[in-house]
């Protein structure tokens, strides 16, 4: 495409009646003065009033501001402890002892805008430029499935060449390919996009063909470090186009969304107060909240000086801070640690209340293909700056992460029944909410459990699951809950057919 024709799709590209219509007499929802004043009123927390609000956020009910800002403050280590261990509460009632798993595809690098810590920025003229085919995409497609991933989060930089037709047609992609397993054929049963911000028209496109959820980060709510590290020549400069993003995906039928900041561009008890403000936006528009919330940490990228040296860098104390305090304060979200981060802090973070990580995840473009062909697995040993968006800290395989998990007592879910039992939007939050959702959840997780036990699993992964899994079936015979009506008996024939080669069974 010439460079003329790539600016008149910019220029036509926001629509302005689409964030004007979301707006409370011509304002958005970060009122940034109230967010100061409000962590300014909250500085000095007492013990016992922290104990009230974690005690409200045990009872499954969404923090307010005021709330929020005085666990952002909390001082006392003892608290803090009472505080990780009532996030670790939170996420048992919620979600039970599962994670879930997903792989990254990096579709395409190619992008119109300038973000100054992205590697794939315009400018950037280090960085090798690449758009899959339909073929790459299948290609990409089969190495994830062969490493027993059911669940892909597909990512694209914004260009006229990835625009919604093109997303549109990768996610028929992925949902098509099939490959064998030891038993049957492994598929991806949902595919999520992390993409750029559109129009309720382009959104439906996505809607139509089985979009799972849709994720925009607002990377930073705070408008001033906005505006600097967007040039506002760029599309992404417009920070209410990217503020609304989700509002229009629920308008366009999209009620799984996701939202998320980039940590390290600014303060991080601001961008904790501004993700709170979002989930409360959606919820007072829309009735439901964010289905997931990210926080990536901003990590080295290809010629970026910000990406090193912000003054904004969240230590690893404070980002455990700020995910104990999100978990309490949207605990019916699920929380999502990537492969940004290594091994160890992703193994505490799941321990603070994190629900959702990535494993054996490869971010350049066309990475898993490469992967196989170098290493004839996919254990990522070196990575290439200018091919990929940023440096990753954790480049185990699946396997290594499942298997860790597992000696930790937590099982791996492969689950992707919600979504395809109608269970999204406001009907999964009433489930989360009640505590429902995780009980459904638990005996899909043992399903799709024993389907990558049997399919994918390495001999010592498998030995350890294989305990895991007669605790978490022990569990299941006992609870009362599931020996109601024929729940229990629908759930050992399905166990069954599984064992006996049957895929793709779910509750
Ligand atoms: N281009 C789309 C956009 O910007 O929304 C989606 C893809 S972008 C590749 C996905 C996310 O990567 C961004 O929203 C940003 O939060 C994150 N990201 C960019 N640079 C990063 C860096 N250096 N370290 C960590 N995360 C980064
Ligand atoms: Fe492009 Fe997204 Fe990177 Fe910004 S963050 S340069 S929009 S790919």
């Amino acid at each position: 495409m010439s460079e003329l024709g790539v600016k008149d799709w910019v220029k036509q590209l926001v629509k302005q009646d689409e964030i004007d219509k979301y707006l409370v007499n011509g304002k958005d929802f970060i009122d940034e003065q109230h967010i100061y004043d409000t962590l300014t009123n909250n500085r000095k927390p007492e013990k016992q009033q922290v104990r009230d609000i974690i005690q409200k956020s045990l009872r499954i009910e969404r923090l307010e501001p005021e709330e929020t800002a005085a666990l952002l403050h909390v001082e006392d280590p003892e608290l803090w402890e009472e505080m990780v261990a009532a996030g670790l509460e939170v996420k048992r009632k919620v979600y039970d002892n599962r994670i879930v798993f997903f792989a990254p595809l990096y579709c395409s690098n190619l992008c119109v805008n300038n973000c100054a810590y992205c590697g794939f920025r315009n400018e950037n003229k280090d960085e090798e430029r690449r758009i899959l085919t339909m073929d790459e995409v299948r290609q990409e497609t089969e190495a994830v499935i062969s490493e027993g991933h059911k669940r892909m989060i597909v990512v694209y930089g914004e260009h006229p060449r990835s625009d919604a037709d093109y997303i549109a047609k990768t996610i028929e992609t992925v949902y098509g390919v099939k490959k064998p397993a030891r038993h049957g054929m492994g598929e991806i049963r949902r595919v999520n996009i992390n993409a750029a911000p559109m129009s309720i028209a382009d959104l439906k496109k996505l809607w139509n063909v089985g979009i799972g959820t849709y994720q925009v980060f607002q990377e930073t709510y705070h408008k001033a470090t906005y505006a600097t590290v967007h040039p506002t020549n760029t599309l992404k400069g417009n920070y209410r186009w990217r503020l609304y993003a989700l509002h229009r995906a629920m308008e366009a039928g999209i009620d799984d969304v996701a939202t998320g900041a980039l940590f390290g561009l600014y303060n991080w008890r601001f961008e904790v107060m501004g993700l709170l403000q979002h989930a409360i936006d959606l919820e007072r528009q829309f009735g439901i909240g964010p289905h997931t919330i990210s926080f990536p940490r901003m990590t080295p990228a290809s010629g970026s000086a910000l990406s090193i040296g912000s003054n904004y860098l969240v230590s690893d104390a404070d980002f455990k801070k700020l995910v104990t305090v999100l978990r309490l304060s949207v605990p019916y979200t699920g929380l999502i640690i990537t492969a940004r981060e290594n091994a160890q802090l992703k193994k505490e973070l799941i321990q603070v209340g994190c629900t959702q990580t990535d494993a054996s995840t490869r971010i350049g473009i066309g990475g898993y293909t490469e992967a196989m062909k170098e290493l004839s697995n996919l254990e990522c040993q070196n990575q290439e700056i200018d091919k990929q968006q940023f440096i990753l800290g954790d480049t185990r395989r699946l396997d290594d992460v499942v298997r860790e998990l597992a000696e930790m007592g937590m099982i791996t879910s492969f689950c992707t029944a919600g979504y395809r039992c109608g269970r999204t939007g406001d009907k999964i939050m009433g489930l989360l909410k009640s505590c429902t959702e995780g009980k459904f959840c638990k005996l899909n997780a043992v399903l799709t459990f024993r389907e990558y036990l049997d399919d994918y699993a390495f001999p010592e992964t498998k030995a350890i699951g294989e305990k895991l899994i007669e605790q978490e079936l022990s569990q299941i015979r006992e609870a009362p809950f599931f020996n109601k009506g024929s729940l229990l008996e629908t759930f050992e024939k399905m166990y069954q057919d599984i064992i006996k080669g049957k895929r793709d069974v779910y509750i």
